[in-house]
Parts: structure tokens; C-alpha cells; sequence
């Protein structure tokens, strides 16, 4: 599995990343479990996106404090100086995905899947107001190493599985894909008004599942497009295992074609999946 969740985040001296300070725009309510965070910064004509599934890390405050302790790059290995820093006031990182960026504008749209105040980026997100600061690394190139979505030119049509957590990644693949290739899409919601209006070529049927953990099962029952697919998978960890599973063993599917990540794993948070794979 691509390891998105827990990446090995060390960043060569001319990075094609950087480090952004900003600040909350404003931040709308999208549907009942998703908050859309508009920010806004001075140096946001700098940053880059690929569209598709663009990674980003999202520095957020630590309880009690107003603002992100930001690491610095000036070597490029802004990771090993975040991991400097005093885990007691340094605050959260968390990896999110471009949903939209306007550099002239001076906006970058992030859309947080919230699942109570359990998890920090969750939390920041319920509560996000006007004025709030984050730091951002993200890419300040287009063509840069932060995006899985990777199509062979000879793939007939798309497979996409993805949950909440995923949702903006699906959103910025289909926008990114010429309308002509035919896509079929799983996507896992809380509930039916967490349906969203997603880009649609002339031949995108998306399936939207309330049930966690529902997708294998409905790709199983599925009569997929002939030709040669290439397979995008992300979302819950035990999820897009299964349905990685089945897609290679079930389908006979090249296992070169299905790329899959892991977004988040049940009962594990994201500081516990990184530690977890520098143990590795
Ligand atoms: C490449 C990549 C791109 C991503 N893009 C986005 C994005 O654009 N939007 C988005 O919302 N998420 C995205 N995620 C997922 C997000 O990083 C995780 O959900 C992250 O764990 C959220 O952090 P947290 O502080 O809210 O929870 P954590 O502190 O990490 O976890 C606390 C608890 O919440 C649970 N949990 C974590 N995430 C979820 C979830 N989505 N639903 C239910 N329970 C959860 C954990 O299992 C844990 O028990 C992306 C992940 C990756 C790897």
C-alpha cells in the first residue's frame, strides 16, 4: 500500500515544497460531516497544485494556543525540525487534500471529513473561524511528488473507491480527467445528505454507500466496464485492504493498475500511524 498516511516525510535541499503561514478565510458547513476551510495567505501565489488527490500537511495549534509552532526549512528537512520541537507545544500535523486553489485569488479550499472532537484536525475544523491560523507544506510546483492518481495512457476506465476522508481527493480527479473516460466511483458517506455534486464526464456513474466498510461488497455486485481499468483506493485502512483484495484476487485485476492508500486507520491516529512506520 502507498504509505499516505504514514509517510517518511524528508524533504531533498532544493525541495519543490514549502512552508506557507495562513490564515482562515472563512469556513461553511458543506454537508452535515463535511466543513469546507477557506485560507487565505501572503505568500499563497507560491503554491502549487496537481489537482487530482494533492497532498498537503496541514500545522495546526496545539490546545490553548493560537498559532502553530512552524518548522523551519531552510535546510530542507522541515520534518526532523518539526520533530524538534516541544511535542508539548508545537501542536498537530495532519495530511489533507488540495480541494481548490485560487493563487490569484490567494485561496486554498480544504475540505475536513469531521467525525467528532475526538481528533485534532477534526476539532479545528468544527470550530474554525475567520482570523484562525495554520501553517501549510505543500507544493510549490505542479509536477511535483505529492499525488498518487497516476493513470497508465492505456487504461480503458477508472475505478475509484474512496470514503469521507477521500471525498475531496475523488472531487479533484474527476475534475481533473477528460470528460470522454468512463469512470464508475464508490464512495462512502455518513448518511444520504453527505451526497455531494461531484464533476461528471459522459460516462461517470458514481455509487454513494452509507454503510462503513460497505464498498467491497458493492464493487463485488457490480458489473464493471470492459477494457482495462486503472484503480484508485483510498479511505479506511481495513477498507481499501479489502477492496484492494478483491479487485487483484477477486477481478484478476494487474495489481500494477490499483493503486491504494490508506487515509486514516480505526482506532489509531495519525501521530500514532507515523510513529508506527518510523519504528518500521
Ligand atoms: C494523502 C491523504 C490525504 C487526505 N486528505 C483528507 C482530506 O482532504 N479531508 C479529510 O477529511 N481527510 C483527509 N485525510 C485523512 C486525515 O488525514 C485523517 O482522517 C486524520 O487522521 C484526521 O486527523 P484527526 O486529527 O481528525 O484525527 P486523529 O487524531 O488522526 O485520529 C483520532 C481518531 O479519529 C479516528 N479518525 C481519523 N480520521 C477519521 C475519519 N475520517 N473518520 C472517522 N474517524 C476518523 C481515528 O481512527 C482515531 O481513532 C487524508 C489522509 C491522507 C493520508
Amino acid at each position: 500500500m502507498t504509505e499516505t498516511a504514514t509517510p517518511a516525510p524528508t524533504a531533498p535541499a532544493a525541495s519543490p515544497f514549502g512552508l506557507f503561514a495562513l490564515r482562515v478565510a472563512r469556513s461553511t458547513r458543506l454537508t452535515p460531516n463535511m466543513v469546507r476551510v477557506a485560507l487565505t495567505g501572503p505568500d499563497l501565489s507560491r503554491m502549487a497544485s496537481a489537482g487530482r488527490d494533492q497532498r498537503i500537511k496541514l500545522f495546526l495549534p496545539a490546545p490553548g494556543r493560537t498559532a502553530p509552532d512552524l518548522p523551519d526549512n531552510s535546510d530542507g528537512q522541515w520534518y526532523a525540525a518539526w520533530q524538534a520541537l516541544d511535542p508539548a507545544t508545537r501542536g498537530y500535523m495532519r495530511t489533507y487534500t488540495i480541494r481548490t486553489l485560487d493563487t490569484e485569488r490567494a485561496e486554498l479550499t480544504v475540505d475536513f471529513a469531521v467525525h467528532g472532537e475526538e481528533g485534532p484536525a477534526s476539532r479545528w475544523a468544527l470550530h474554525a473561524r475567520p482570523g484562525d491560523e495554520v501553517g501549510a507544506f505543500a507544493p510549490v510546483v505542479e509536477d511535483n511528488a505529492a499525488y498518487e492518481f497516476r493513470p497508465p495512457a492505456d487504461a480503458d476506465w477508472i475505478l475509484l473507491a474512496a470514503d469521507a476522508s477521500a471525498l475531496p481527493a475523488v472531487a479533484g480527479i474527476l475534475e481533473h480527467l477528460p470528460p470522454a473516460v468512463p469512470v464508475r466511483a464508490w464512495i462512502e458517506v455518513p448518511g444520504p445528505a453527505d451526497h455531494q455534486n461531484l464533476p461528471a464526464g459522459l460516462d461517470t456513474h458514481i455509487t454513494w454507500l452509507t454503510t462503513a466498510g460497505s464498498t467491497p461488497e458493492a464493487i463485488a455486485a457490480a458489473d464493471l466496464p470492459s477494457g482495462t481499468p486503472y484503480a484508485w483506493v483510498a479511505g479506511e485502512s481495513s477498507t481499501v485492504k479489502a477492496v484492494r483484495r478483491h479487485l487483484v484476487q477477486g477481478r484478476g485485476i494487474d495489481r500494477r493498475r490499483v493503486q491504494f492508500s490508506g487515509y486514516w486507520r480505526k482506532g489509531a491516529s495519525e501521530d500514532l500511524l507515523m510513529e508506527k512506520n518510523e519504528a518500521a
